[in-house]
């Protein structure tokens, strides 16, 4: 979409901090860093949410998932232990309309997260 925040990301049209690039999915740094640890994981492809992501390709989807859990071990959480979150629609807070799931560690986490 070409006026897509993170696809514009995907086609280094918009700077990012590449943390991992694979071939259909990539990781880059959040903005707003909420832990000490904070990153993004998309496919490539646009897909506007996990639902519509898991609907048309639960493949993708799982590279996502694991290409969250390679980032959160090159980044030395793993063994302490991270979060992905996947906000999905407005009442979980998705802001950005292309699916992307957050590595989140680095420091223990609050449950539930409010
Ligand atoms: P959401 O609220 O949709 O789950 O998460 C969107 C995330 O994207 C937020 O954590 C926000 O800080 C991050 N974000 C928004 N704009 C940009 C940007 O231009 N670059 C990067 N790297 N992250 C962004
Ligand atoms: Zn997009």
């Amino acid at each position: 979409m070409s006026d897509c925040l993170f696809c514009g990301i995907a086609a280094a049209q918009i700077p990012a901090t590449i943390v991992a690039a694979n071939p259909r999915t990539m990781a880059f740094r959040d903005i707003n860093p909420q832990a000490p640890v904070h990153v993004l994981v998309i496919p490539r492809e646009h897909y506007a949410s996990l639902a519509d992501l898991a609907a048309a390709d639960a493949g993708l989807l799982a590279e996502v998932v694991a290409h969250a859990h390679e980032v959160a071990v090159a980044e030395g959480i793993a063994g302490d232990g991270y979060r992905i979150v996947v906000n999905t629609g407005a009442n979980a807070g998705q802001t950005v309309g292309h699916v992307h799931a957050h590595v989140l560690g680095g420091r223990p986490m609050l449950w539930p997260p409010g």
